[in-house]
């Protein structure tokens, strides 16, 4: 999709920092870190939010994220996926958000 800067690092139109890829999936160091561990991964196919993603590719993220975090050897992480502008998204290209390798506060603010 035109003007969507996570489409833009699929299509390899702008950098990233890849660490987990397959046909399905792309994940990468997001470029303003939370905590040691913050990584973002998005579905190569563009859709706005978790409120439009379909079955199909709501399967293949959250099975990437088992691969990816295994891989990684990160036992213990947060999957975060901020749905709409009230609920702090601000690319609307759907992505989880994993976050780790510090002890995270609860309730999130
Ligand atoms: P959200 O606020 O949930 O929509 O998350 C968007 C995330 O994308 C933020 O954590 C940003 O730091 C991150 N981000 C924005 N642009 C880039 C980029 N070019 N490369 C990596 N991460 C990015
Ligand atoms: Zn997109």
């Amino acid at each position: 999709m035109q003007d969507c800067i996570f489409c833009k690092i699929i299509n390899k139109e702008i950098p990233a920092q890849i660490i987990y890829e397959n046909d399905f999936v792309l994940a990468f160091k997001d470029i303003s870190p939370v905590a040691p561990q913050h990584y973002l991964l998005i579905p190569k196919k563009h859709f706005v939010s978790l409120a439009t993603v379909d079955a199909q590719y709501s399967q293949e993220i959250l099975m990437a994220i088992q691969s990816m975090t295994q891989e990684l050897q990160i036992n213990d992480f947060r999957t975060v996926f901020n749905t709409g502008a009230a609920a702090g998204q601000t690319v609307f290209h759907v992505h989880a958000h994993i976050i780790a390798g510090r002890d995270l506060n609860w309730p999130p603010g």
